[in-house]
């Protein structure tokens, strides 16, 4: 038997049992009629049941438990009476019509990460969290200048995070956001020039990006700072193609971006969805961050699927879970729900986000090795 005759048998032995799992989970919830109407359902689990998570913002992981031990450990005041205030103010309200509202959304998080020590514990906990929903590798980013409120530089704020990412065992990088705006271009220029200098091939500052509000501050405005980290050989995103159309998603390829922050708008023009695959660019996409920011009116129309039948490589990740109230795993099981992701082309999923992860080639072979995915093996997953 040669070894893809064999995968293939292991494969459908897999599904089989998939199989198995949902018709009894059919069985199981068909008799939820009779459970008493204050038992809560099991939270879905998706096919995969471990992950990549290439696009989470650290101030949009913030749970109720996170913010609460953020709390305790400073001496701060939550301005919340109980959970469930806590948890309003944490959470995207429902009539959040924007990205620009949903980016309002991030002060209550943002303050509890003024100091060192909360920082630091920030980072540990988000770690932590997305760890015990299975996520494998994480790659967390923040921009250091939003935490200097309480007197913290933004090399104050990277020190901070990288002794956050020293105590958990999850591994995970970090990437430091620009953020888009007026009048902090010399704040910028200070990040640009910290993440030059630590700078690693993993475990630790392995990339940057940009953060903010894309449609008041277009991606053009950000030409010659991303020259000089395409200068410096600092990898880089950007978020793209989000509030804003496929243009900004073609400024981002131009400038060298090696992935794209959502970019779930290029379907808006062919030349653009052609430039993403032949450059072999990855795109971060985010659905229920997606939905929420608008960037999507019509998520039946949600173009995870066609990109990937196109040959683009995409990925799934939380963006801001906290904010969102979802983990990597709900969006996996959104995705089953609303185009039957499979299980083969979860694998895809995956395997893409390891390419694409900013880390060393050694670092990215374990992770493939984890999650059985043997890289010559993998093409049968593509439909
Ligand atoms: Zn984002």
């Amino acid at each position: 038997m040669n070894p893809t005759k064999r995968f293939e048998n292991k494969t459908y032995g897999i599904f089989r049992s998939i199989l198995l799992v949902l018709a009894l989970t059919v069985c199981l919830s068909g008799c939820g009629k009779h459970q008493k109407a204050d038992e809560k359902e099991p939270a879905p689990v998706s096919y995969a049941d471990r992950y990549i998570d290439l696009h989470l913002h650290l101030d949009g992981a913030v749970t109720v438990e996170i913010a609460k031990q953020l709390e305790e450990l400073q001496n701060i005041k939550l301005p919340a009476a109980d959970d469930e205030e806590l948890k309003r103010l944490l959470t995207v309200p429902a009539d959040c019509e924007s990205l620009n509202d949903f980016l309002e959304c991030f002060n209550l998080p943002l303050s509890l990460m003024q100091t060192p020590e909360g920082l630091s514990e920030a980072v540990r906990l988000v770690a932590e969290n997305v760890k015990s929903q299975g996520v494998i590798y994480a790659e967390i980013r923040f921009a250091p200048q939003l935490h200097t409120e309480r007197g913290m530089t933004q090399e104050d704020a990277i020190r901070a995070a990288l002794d956050g990412i020293k105590k958990t065992d999850l591994k995970v990088n970090l990437i430091l956001c620009l953020m888009r705006g007026e009048g902090n271009e010399a704040l910028n220029e200070e990040t640009l020039r910290l993440a030059k200098k630590y700078l690693v091939a993993d475990g630790g500052v392995t990339a940057i990006d940009i953060a903010g509000a894309e449609a008041l501050y277009p991606t053009s405005n950000y030409r010659e700072i991303f020259a000089a980290a395409k200068e410096a050989g600092i990898p880089f995103t950007i978020h793209a193609g989000e509030a804003n159309g496929a243009e900004s998603v073609r400024l981002a390829i131009e400038f060298g971006a090696t992935r794209i922050g959502h970019g779930v708008r290029i379907y808006e023009d062919p030349e653009v969805m052609k430039l993403v695959k032949e450059k072999g660019v990855t795109l971060e996409m985010c659905p229920t961050s997606n939905r929420q920011t608008h960037a999507i009116e019509d998520m039946s129309k949600y173009p995870l699927i066609d990109y990937m039948n196109q040959g683009i490589k995409v990925t799934l990740n939380t963006d801001d879970m906290g904010i969102e109230g979802i983990t990597l795993s709900d969006e996996y099981h959104y995705m089953e729900q609303m185009f039957h992701l499979t299980p083969g082309q979860e694998r895809t999923l995956l395997r893409n986000a390891i390419d694409a992860a900013f880390t060393t080639e050694e670092v990215k072979a374990s992770l493939r090795a984890e999650l059985g995915l043997n890289y010559e093996l993998e093409t049968w997953s593509v439909k």
